[in-house]
């Protein structure tokens, strides 16, 4: 099987040369996956992985806009809508200067499978812009959204393609893309999530991702006898995700020490909470992309160029963004006790930092199982726009759970392992790529 597994990367990499994100997450699929494919008769020797890595379609295109100086800026625009088998092509977009063709199509590849877990009928895109949003103002933000949607608007629609936001897009990004969207076609849809909730967005989906982290993270806690009240928690990041997580922690009773941007991270040992929330919110709403005012504004130790990985806490919730967990941050954390590792953000765990948690046994979930509640819940907003009702958000937040239980126990049920353990990520891919699979051969090979 080692040797299937070694032909299968080889193969893939031939086709994809200088994607090394794109391929550490196909790598991660194909060791879960392909033995299992070997196993069952309805999926071997029907290449069906293979053509799962090859997306539908890969868009890129030319994104120009006017700075404050009156200057021409170009930058690159990109949607890869990676699978449309079990429904429209569904999946963020990303406003960051890392963004190129292999981390679209490397969030593309885990959207399949996540979207797939939420049991909601989306398929898998991701989409996005080399824009770096750090020191723009609201006139360049909303002229670079109004181009890069010019575009991108000939290949999406409600029942096509339904972007939502991702780094450096939040609510205000989402509203001049929709507005420019909703101009050019002349049709108020549900074209894309994260809507205002005057103009058809979903109560908690702001909070949606964090919120279904931190419920995923009660969920394998209970299978240890555990809870989450009087836990520390390490959160990096300090965006949507990490708000979300941090607001509902410290709801049921948990304690968040850490937040981190990308100049270094902050340490209150009193936990990040009531007003400092909402300070958070207030520094990434300003743009510079830095942590260290909220160190310097409430007197707690900053570690410029660190990550939180080295302080002593009993769960670790990266939600920054992708390998930022290296194996480093992995072996202080191990040392220092942690009970349970939860992804928040996409794929932030390296591979040797990924093996290291498994080799001792550490609760470890992958983003595409724990951080699915954003995307759950954009696909309630998808289904309420077309009943054109609004659910309160007691409603949503049930099925939110709901949804984030579930996962876990399709988690559970296909990484299952002879000693016990639970292997999250083998579960997490197996219980994805089932219904994903099984879409495709019911549809023959198209
Ligand atoms: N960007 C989020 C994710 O990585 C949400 C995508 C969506 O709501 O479509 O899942």
């Amino acid at each position: 099987m080692k040797e299937n597994i070694k032909s299968f990367i080889e193969a893939v990499a031939k086709k994809n040369t200088n994607e090394p994100e794109f391929m550490q997450a196909v790598q991660e699929v194909a060791e879960a996956i392909l033995p299992f494919i070997a196993e069952k008769d309805i999926y071997n020797g029907k290449n069906i992985l293979l053509r799962m890595t090859e997306p539908e379609r890969v868009i890129t295109f030319r994104v120009c806009w006017v700075d404050d100086k009156g200057e021409i800026q170009v930058n690159r625009g990109f949607r890869v809508q990676m699978n449309s088998a079990i429904g429209p092509y569904k999946g963020g977009l990303r406003f960051h200067p890392s963004v190129n063709l292999s981390i679209m199509k490397f969030l593309a590849f885990e959207q399949t499978f996540k979207n797939a877990l939420t049991t909601l009928p989306m398929g898998g895109a991701k989409g996005g812009s080399d824009f770096d949003p750090k020191g723009k103002s609201d006139g360049e933000i909303m002229r670079f959204c109004h181009s890069f949607m010019s575009e991108l608007y000939k290949y999406i629609g409600p029942n096509t393609d339904v972007p939502a936001g991702d780094i450096g897009v939040g609510s205000r990004e989402i509203g001049y893309m929709f507005g420019m969207y909703k101009k050019i076609k002349g049709e108020f849809t549900g074209v894309i999530t994260g809507k205002g909730m005057s103009w058809g967005g979903s109560l908690i989906r702001p909070q949606a991702t964090g919120f279904g982290a931190v419920y995923f993270l009660q969920a394998m806690l209970a299978t240890k006898g555990l809870g989450i009240e009087g836990k520390t928690i390490a959160v990096s990041g300090f965006g949507n995700v990490a708000w979300g997580a941090v607001t509902k922690a410290n709801e049921l009773g948990a304690k968040v020490v850490t937040l981190s941007g990308p100049d270094g991270y902050i340490y209150d040992a009193d936990g990040v909470s009531g007003e400092k929330i909402d300070y958070m919110l207030e520094l990434r709403a300003s743009n510079n992309d830095t942590i260290k005012p909220y160190a310097d504004k409430y007197g707690v130790p900053f570690f410029e160029g660190k990550h939180p990985w080295q302080q002593k806490v009993d769960i670790a919730l990266p939600c920054a963004t992708q390998n930022e967990l290296k194996l480093d941050g992995a072996k202080s954390l191990v040392a220092n006790g942690v009970i349970c590792v939860v992804e928040g953000a996409n794929m932030p765990t390296t591979p040797d930092a990924l093996e290291y948690f498994h080799q001792n046994k550490i609760l470890f979930s992958p983003g595409k199982a724990s951080n699915a509640g954003g995307v759950a819940t954009s696909g309630l907003e998808m289904s309420q726009n077309s009943l054109r009702i609004e659910w309160s958000a007691e409603e949503v937040d049930r099925i939110l759970k709901k949804i984030m239980t579930d996962i876990h126990e399709s988690c559970v049920k296909y990484g299952m392992q002879e000693d016990g353990y639970v292997d999250y990520v083998k579960g997490a891919n197996l219980a994805g790529f089932v219904k994903v699979a099984d879409a495709m051969l019911a549809q023959g090979i198209i």
